[in-house]
Formats: structure tokens, C-alpha cells, sequence
């Protein structure tokens, strides 16, 4: 089993270690370097989705004979100028490519389509600021124009005691091979901060998320209805793009035969509401990752649970909280609202404070991916250092990957530089 996840987060900028790991695969590492590097751009608003698919066309079809890419345009009354730009752009877009891979121009189409008709794409609302105020949109703005499902969570770190049985289920209920783990749990020491600190990660299923723009075969992409970000085990090729383009260190590659074979898992858990096969784990030579347990929420493990994951259930801290961030009476976004009204505004000690203080954050915020996991507790500076936490992952039958690192004294670090 391999990881990209020595550190707290992960960044294209940890050049090295990124190639070694695409040098492992038979497709182009160079472009897989690039597009990792510009997708971050793309989410961070710095190029645009236009401009990014442009760049990279004729070398994704010489590579892979397809690019299939999810490419999330923008509004064409919300893109610079009147709109007419935008429209200019697309249609040079179309005009670049080859009428011989139908399927990359049927894509393409098809979502430019539906955005000249003035449907969003993706959009399913913006983050929320580190100070944990409004920020027009993410858990603390839940339902504000936006209509049908979007599943996400808060996680509230001061509640978590470091116990490890979200992983284990997680691992349980997705027949996850030994090293690889969808939920991953950091213990940690930081400055500043109490002795021992905890920071479960899962994906982070950003609404702009680097890992679809850059799978060439769009096996990686959102499902639609409701936000989740996965990927098509039937269509993954492996290349590996998607793993070092995601700031957060949280696909695993599945290299060889998964610990549990086909015939021990229920299919009802494999194939979502689509038909595709994205749920439970991956079968060799496929990337995996946190689904937010998509076949829960699409009722395969019976009504009860749509609405819940598995890591949430097992957890006996109340620090894991799914739900639909549309709702305003989902589970993270009522623990959001009690967490806030449970903190005193202490205008005595603070006389000029407008505003309740309370600190919650999304991970790594300023790059732009819009995660859809908020944290409640104080976020990790960029001194952090991952340390043994109270039980061990051997204690809990967990292979570690992290443990050589922790070892050589490897540090979380914020924005991916590594120690
Ligand atoms: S956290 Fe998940 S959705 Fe976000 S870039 Fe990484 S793999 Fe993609
Ligand atoms: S989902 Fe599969 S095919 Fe797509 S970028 Fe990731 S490894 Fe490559
Ligand atoms: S189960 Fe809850 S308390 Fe235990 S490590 Fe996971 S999040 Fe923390």
C-alpha cells in the first residue's frame, strides 16, 4: 500500500517525493507534475478553468487517447466582461480539439452547455473564513441559495480524545487494506497549544477540488446531486494525478491484491445510485479514498443511515458531525450553531468585541478548494509536530505508513512544506 501523506498536508511543491511516486506509474510524470501544480492554481483563483483545459489538451490526448477531464466553467454573466469573452473562450476551447476524440468534445460540450444556460456546474457554496465567521457561505450559511444535498461535517477537536475507533471503522466497514486509511487520525504537539492535540482527517470533499480537474479519464469526479467527490473504480487508469494534486495527503493507491476479495462484499455497497462502482474499497491498480460512506447516503445500508458514516457512529466523544450543510438543522451545522451560542462574549475582558471569538477553521482555506469539513478547536500552526498519541495504531491493529516518518521526526506542517 502507498500513501502520499508523510505530512500533516501534502503540496505539489513537495516536488521529490511527488515524482518518485508518479515515476512509479507508467504515464507521463512531468505532466502530472504540471497539471497538479496548475489545478492548485485554478482552485486558488489564480488561472482559469478555461485556460488550464486549454493548456493541457493536446498532451493529456497524446498521453491517455482521451481528456476527459471535469472542467467546472464559470458563470459566463459572473466571467470577465459581459459574458462574451467567456463564450469566445469556450468556443476557442471546442475549436482546439480533436473531432477524433469525440468523448473529451462531448464533455466539454456538455458542461459549457449547461453553463451558458446559466447553471453552476459545481458551486455548491463558498468557504468560511479561519475566524469562523460568516463568510457567505460553508457550514455557518447553510441553505442560502442553494438548493438539494451537499454532505459535510464538523469536527470538533476539542472533543477528540485521540481513541482511534474512527479508523477502525472505517477501515472495517470499507474492507480497507492493511496501510491504508481513509480516516486518518494525527496526533500532534504544537505551540501554543495543550499537550496532546488531535486532528482526524478525512477527504476533505472540496466543492473546488484540484484531484477532478486534473484525472484525465474523469474517473475522478463530483457526483452531482450531492457534492461528494469519487472515484469510478471502473474507469481509473491509475496515473496517480489525483493523489499529488490534493493539498491534503488523503488518496491511497491500492498497488496490489485487496486484503478482502470481491466475492466478501455486498454490491449493494459498491455501486451508488448511478450505477457506477464507487463505494468500499478499490480493487488493484485503483486509487481510493473517503467517500463519505456514499453508500449510506445513497440507502444501501438502510434508511437509518442515510445521513451517517461510519467514522461518526463509532465515534463516543460527539466529535464527528455529518450531515447536509443545506440543512440548517443537520447535525454539523446545530453542533456549529450550540458550539458558538455555548461561548460566553466576555465584554468585560474584552471591551471592544463585536463579535464572538470561536475558533473554527477549514484545512489549508486559503488555497481555495472549499473543503466541506469544518473544524472546531484551534488549527495547527505551521510548527505542528506529529507525535505517538495516547493509543497506539498497532494498539488498534492498524498498520501505519506515518510511523517511519513520525520516527524520523517528521513535522504537520501547514501548506505542505515538509520538515
Ligand atoms: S481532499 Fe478530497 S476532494 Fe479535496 S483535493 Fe483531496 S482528494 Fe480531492
Ligand atoms: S482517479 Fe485514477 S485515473 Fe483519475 S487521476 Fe486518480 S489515479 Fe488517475
Ligand atoms: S473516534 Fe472520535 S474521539 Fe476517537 S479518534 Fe476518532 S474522532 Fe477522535
Amino acid at each position: 500500500m502507498s500513501t502520499d501523506d508523510d505530512s500533516l498536508y501534502t503540496s505539489p511543491d513537495d516536488e521529490e517525493r511527488h515524482r518518485r511516486l508518479l515515476d512509479e506509474t507508467e504515464y507521463d510524470t512531468e505532466l502530472g507534475l504540471e497539471m497538479a501544480r496548475d489545478a492548485q492554481r485554478v482552485s486558488a483563483g489564480e488561472l482559469s478553468e478555461v485556460e488550464f483545459y486549454r493548456r493541457y489538451h493536446e498532451r493529456i490526448v497524446e498521453e491517455f487517447d482521451i481528456d476527459d477531464r471535469e472542467i467546472d466553467l464559470p458563470d459566463p454573466d459572473e466571467a470577465e466582461g459581459s459574458g462574451e469573452g467567456f463564450l469566445d473562450d469556450l468556443g476557442s476551447v471546442l475549436a482546439d480539439v480533436d473531432p477524433e476524440t469525440d468523448e473529451s468534445r462531448r464533455s466539454v460540450m456538455q458542461k459549457g452547455a449547461a453553463v451558458a444556460g446559466g447553471l453552476a456546474v459545481g458551486g455548491w457554496g463558498t468557504v468560511q473564513n479561519a475566524a469562523g465567521q460568516d463568510g457567505g457561505g460553508g457550514a455557518d450559511a447553510p441553505g442560502d441559495d442553494e438548493e438539494g444535498t451537499r454532505w459535510g461535517m464538523t469536527i470538533n477537536l476539542n472533543n477528540c480524545d485521540g481513541c482511534l475507533a474512527c479508523m477502525v471503522a472505517c477501515d472495517q466497514e470499507h474492507n480497507l487494506s492493511r496501510g491504508a486509511h481513509w480516516m486518518y487520525v494525527f496526533a500532534y504537539e504544537d505551540e501554543g497549544q495543550a499537550d496532546e492535540n488531535f486532528l482526524p482527517r478525512t477527504c476533505q470533499h472540496c466543492t473546488d477540488s484540484p484531484c477532478t480537474k486534473v484525472c484525465p479519464v474523469g474517473a475522478r469526479h463530483t457526483r452531482t446531486e450531492d457534492g461528494l467527490v469519487l472515484t469510478d473504480y471502473d474507469i481509473c487508469i491509475g496515473c496517480r494525478y489525483c493523489e499529488v494534486s490534493c493539498p491534503y495527503g488523503v488518496n491511497y493507491f491500492q498497488w496490489g491484491e485487496p486484503d478482502v476479495p470481491e466475492s466478501e462484499i455486498d454490491e449493494d455497497t459498491q455501486y451508488d445510485d448511478r450505477g457506477r462502482w464507487v463505494g468500499n474499497r478499490p480493487p488493484e491498480g485503483v486509487m481510493g479514498k473517503c467517500t463519505f460512506c456514499v453508500d449510506r447516503q445513497d440507502g444501501a445500508m438502510g434508511e437509518d443511515l442515510v445521513g451517517t458514516t461510519a467514522c461518526e457512529e463509532a465515534c463516543a466523544m460527539d466529535a464527528i458531525h455529518f450531515g447536509d450543510l443545506n440543512d440548517p438543522e443537520s447535525a454539523p451545522n446545530r453542533h456549529l450553531r450550540e458550539y458558538r451560542e455555548a461561548q460566553p462574549n466576555d465584554t468585560s475582558e474584552f471591551p471592544d468585541r463585536k463579535e464572538h471569538t470561536v475558533s473554527t477553521f477549514e484545512l489549508l482555506a486559503e488555497r481555495g478548494t472549499e473543503p466541506n469539513v469544518t473544524f472546531v478547536g484551534n488549527e495547527p500552526s505551521p510548527h505542528a509536530e506529529q507525535v505517538e498519541g495516547p493509543v497506539t495504531y498497532e494498539e488498534m491493529g492498524l498498520v501505519d505508513d506515518r510511523k517511519e516518518v513520525l520516527d524520523d521526526g517528521a513535522t504537520a506542517t501547514q501548506g505542505g512544506e515538509s520538515a
